[in-house]
């Protein structure tokens, strides 16, 4: 088993919620065809996703990733690490909230992966750093299928919210196209007019 196969059996026996193999597919279709020099990732976990990305970024493209939790990215550095991948991925340690707002960019693709019922505040901070023809890919917006149905008497009401809200906010936005494609627990994909 390769390196990275070998980091994602891990993260599934530790139920991280990495990104699933045919969102993978996806986003990889999208980053080949568009070569992005400078990514962020909202939601590094061990930097699975990260590390599947950075493939297809340009030469001198690198990815900036955000992770609050200290043992994941912990985790993560040492996967870059490993890999070699120190130069291509820079993780940020700390909540996106307060770090989103340091930051200047600009973005050729941001990958918001983290809180889900932060994703208007996620989706804000992305417009703000968007390149032009710039790319917004969110994963999990229908959020195993709570986001489309009435029932949200649990504890993903927040969640739920913050998606309805975010998927709103996409389909207002005149300056953005918007797909949503069901792939793993949904994904949006919003690209500057
Ligand atoms: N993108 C990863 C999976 C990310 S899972 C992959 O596909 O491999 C979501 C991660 O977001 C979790 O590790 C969680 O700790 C982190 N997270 C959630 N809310 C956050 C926030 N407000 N700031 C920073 N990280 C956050
Ligand atoms: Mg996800």
């Amino acid at each position: 088993m390769n390196s990275i196969d070998k980091i994602k059996k891990k993260a599934l026996e530790e139920h991280i919620p990495i990104i699933m193999d045919d969102t993978l597919e996806v986003v990889g279709k999208i980053l080949e065809d568009n070569r992005p020099n400078k990514m962020l990732e909202i939601g590094t976990a061990v930097g699975y996703s990260a590390i599947r990305f950075s493939r297809y970024l340009n030469d001198n493209g690198f990815i900036d990733t955000i992770e609050r939790d200290k043992e994941r990215v912990e985790e993560a550095r040492q996967n870059i690490k490993d890999l070699n991948l120190e130069e291509k991925i820079h993780i940020y340690e700390g909540d996106a909230l307060e770090i989103l707002p340091t930051l200047i960019g600009p973005y050729d693709v941001v990958f918001i992966d983290a809180a889900k019922g932060k994703y208007p505040i996620f989706l804000s901070e992305a417009l703000r750093m968007l390149n032009n023809n710039g790319i917004i890919i969110a994963d999990n917006v229908l959020y195993k299928g709570y986001v489309m149905s009435d029932y949200n008497k649990h504890k993903q009401r927040t969640a739920v919210r913050g998606l309805r809200e975010f998927l709103k906010n996409l389909n207002e936005n005149e300056n953005l196209t918007t797909e949503i494609i069901e792939v793993g627990d949904g994904l949006a994909i919003s690209r500057k007019k």
